[in-house]
């Protein structure tokens, strides 16, 4: 089969719709994907009717409403199509009411709280934006995930929302615009990194196994210094995985258009091209799980935590981001001449001041204990929220606001490079990798999140900050006697009050962190630093006020991704402290014993082996040391605090992974000193080298 055959195969999409769909039925479901209005009870009947024939004929037999509960990953739970007849055997149904409307038990998702366990029901609702597919011979359903009470308990619902406010703000804008839009659409495109280790050499690490990254490791000889693994050729069970994910994704309707190998050993990278912000979510989430599956049956494991080597360089997942129109108008385009491109202008002070205002609730959205190994480490953007528009749109500003310059200097400006993308595209890779928020052309990349993060929650921020901005735009403009002519009054004044957020240098220096101080942008260095944000004043208000979370379901996320921390953290501690006792100590043990045993037979026939006996010391003093910091980790583990989620997960960040990098490093020390084929598990060298 031809790509072009394979694409959209498995997708109950358009295409399908318009061909087993009644002419009516297809234009009310279509209008109800496009415009987002509602679908009436028949024509879902109808539907469900037509999706059920056609996953039976491409060999499903189950369906199942497929969700994305606030643990980060899908959920799915299938029931299959039959329903018995009288003469004992069974007919394969599936109702508008099945479709439209799910009842898993949803005792065992998390909640924060918002839903006790006597009134665990939860409902799933379908999303008709999103296509339904078969996976595992089962039709998924996309659906969004609400208690009882109706406060949601996904991930997908907060995004529509979030996208619904956008919408609704950014036409209050266009109003004054020559615009034919009905709708604003944000779109995203997720560039995803991860790893591919051994699996046979996995299944002998037991903190890869429970925890996803390594706790314990010393550095090979040969690290990424060489840099020669960039963009380096594929290998052949690498590139033979990636044709896999890429054939497997394509049935999906994924765009995964680009692979390649990345910074880092066994690193590498996936990106799709972008499509509307609630599908690039969905499609992100089938990406990780496809990528998980495919490579075990390659004998690869897919690492998607963000920091499995220490060391060594760690995986992000850039979120391109742009906002358009239903007529196909992007709204970040610069266009020949940005500086009368008032829509443009407009568009880009929104997410200037939205940023600016809103940086704390941005780190908020990548911050877990995982991603708390890249952020401000020297690699990642740093934890500081800043924004790169590059030299040239930095000068448009800049002649915007001073109004040095005539309109002709303005146009040559522009000629030598904003609208040309050859010249834009070097600037991003050159000159901004190390910036946390990028303008890239036509579109913004946020470069914090982290790679096994849903792409969910980083979206509903970004889109509720910019639809913040635009509403104080419209509130403005609906204000005034002559919009028209205080447009760029009000664009002006915005970039000249928010103007600290931009910075074009060097995000990594330590000069940086100095001068983004001085300026007052937060530096909110970990997870429990940054989440307290989530429920402060401002940001309750903020997602109130666009109808995307109530106070409540805030304060219950905001615990959940507390708890979340403090979790991640406790099961690195028991399973470092299982490997250091039950493996690492005994390894040295028996090293040393052997050691000794053969200085001692040399005493025995009257040679004499002091060095050898200085080694053995050194090696004894080590494990002595080892074991105290074991016992030292012991009484940290016994001595958590009770007195609420925040107090926990900051004995958990100060007290838990200090007694965690103590351990580990006399335990890396002990690697270099104790004989290989003694050594437990798998080192570095392998792990990354032997693909
Ligand atoms: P680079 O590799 O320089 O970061 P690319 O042009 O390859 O940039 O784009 C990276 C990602 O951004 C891809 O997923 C791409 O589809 C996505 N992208 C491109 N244009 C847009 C846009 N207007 N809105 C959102 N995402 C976009
Ligand atoms: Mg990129």
């Amino acid at each position: 089969m031809s790509v072009a055959e394979i694409f959209g195969s498995n997708v109950f999409n358009l295409a399908v719709m318009k061909e087993r769909l009644p002419k009516e039925t297809f234009k009310s479901l279509k209008k109800t994907i496009q415009d987002g209005t509602a679908l009436d009870a028949s024509a879902a009947e109808v539907v469900a009717n037509a999706m059920k024939d056609w996953a039976i004929e491409k060999g499903a037999t189950h369906f199942t409403h497929w969700f994305q509960p606030m643990t980060g990953v899908t959920a799915e739970k299938h029931d299959s199509f039959i329903t018995p007849t009288d003469d004992g055997k069974v007919i394969m149904e599936f109702s508008g009411k099945e479709l439209v409307k799910g009842e898993p038990d949803a005792s065992s998702f998390p909640s924060g709280g918002l839903r006790a366990t006597f009134e665990a029901r939860g409902y799933t609702a379908w999303d008709p934006t999103s296509y339904a597919f078969i996976k595992d011979n089962s039709l998924c359903i996309p659906t969004a995930f609400c208690s009882y009470s109706g406060e949601v308990l996904d991930k997908k619902t907060p995004l529509l929302r979030s996208m619904e406010a956008l919408n609704k703000q950014a036409l209050r804008v266009l109003k004054f615009f020559d615009s034919d839009a009905t709708r604003v659409i944000s779109y995203v495109g997720p560039e995803q990194e991860y790893f591919l280790v051994d699996a046979e050499l996995y299944r002998k690490r037991k903190d890869l196994i429970m925890t996803g990254r390594t706790l314990f490791g010393a550095m090979p000889a040969k690290g990424q210094e060489l840099e020669d693994h960039y963009f380096g050729s594929i290998k052949e069970r690498v590139s033979s995985f990636m044709k896999e994910i890429d054939e497997e994704l394509w049935k999906l309707g994924v765009l995964d258009k680009t692979k390649h190998n990345e910074v880092a050993p066994a690193q590498h990278e996936l990106a799709p091209i972008y499509s509307t912000t609630n599908i690039a979510c969905d499609h992100n989430q089938l990406t990780m799980e496809m990528m998980k599956k495919v490579a075990n049956r390659h004998g690869l494991v897919c690492l998607l935590h963000e920091k499995p080597y220490d060391g060594v360089n760690g995986s992000g997942k850039h979120n391109n981001w742009s906002v358009g129109t239903n007529t196909g108008e992007n709204l970040l385009k610069p266009g020949k001449n940005p500086i009368e491109n008032k829509k443009f202008l407009l568009f880009l002070a929104s997410v200037i001041k939205a940023v600016d205002e809103y940086g704390d609730l941005l780190r908020v959205s990548v911050a877990t204990a995982g991603n708390d190994h890249r952020l401000g480490a020297n690699e990642a953007p740093p934890a500081i929220v800043s924004m790169f528009l590059g030299d040239q749109l930095t000068s448009v500003l800049d002649l915007l606001i001073t109004g040095k310059s005539s309109a002709d200097e303005v146009v040559s400006v522009l000629e030598t490079g904003v609208d040309s993308l050859p010249i834009i595209n070097k600037d991003a890779t050159d000159r901004n990798r190390t910036s946390p928020f990028a303008f890239t052309g036509n579109k913004f990349e946020f470069r914090m999140p982290g790679s096994a993060q849903s792409i969910a929650g980083i979206n509903i921020v970004i889109n509720t900050i910019v639809a913040d901005a635009l509403k104080d735009f419209a509130d403005e403009l609906e204000k005034t006697n002559d919009p028209q002519a205080h447009i760029m009054d009000m664009v002006k004044k915005t970039i000249k009050q928010h103007s600290r957020i931009i910075f074009n240098g060097n995000n990594y220096s330590d000069e940086w962190v100095a001068e983004a101080e001085k300026r007052g942008l937060p530096n909110l260095k970990t997870t429990v630093d940054a989440l307290p944000v989530f429920v402060s004043d401002k940001v309750i208000k903020l997602f109130e006020e666009h109808g995307v979370f109530n106070e409540k379901e805030s304060r219950s996320r905001c615990d959940i991704l507390i708890e979340d921390y403090s979790k991640a953290i406790h099961i690195e501690l028991l399973t470092m402290l299982e490997m250091a006792k039950q493996q690492i100590l005994p390894s040295c043990i028996e090293y040393s014993s052997v050691m000794i045993d053969s200085i001692n037979k040399k005493k025995s026939i009257g040679l004499s082996a002091p060095n050898e006996e200085k080694a053995a010391a050194k090696l004894t003093e080590l494990t002595e040391k080892f074991i105290e910091k074991i016992d030292a980790l012991e009484a940290i583990k016994e001595a958590v605090p009770s007195g609420g989620v925040l107090a926990e997960a900051t004995y958990y960040k100060d007290t838990v992974l200090t007694g965690m990098n103590h351990l580990r490093a006399i335990a890396d020390e002990l690697e270099t000193v104790v004989a290989e084929k003694y050594w437990p598990f798998p080192c570095y060298e392998e792990l990354l080298y032997n693909i």
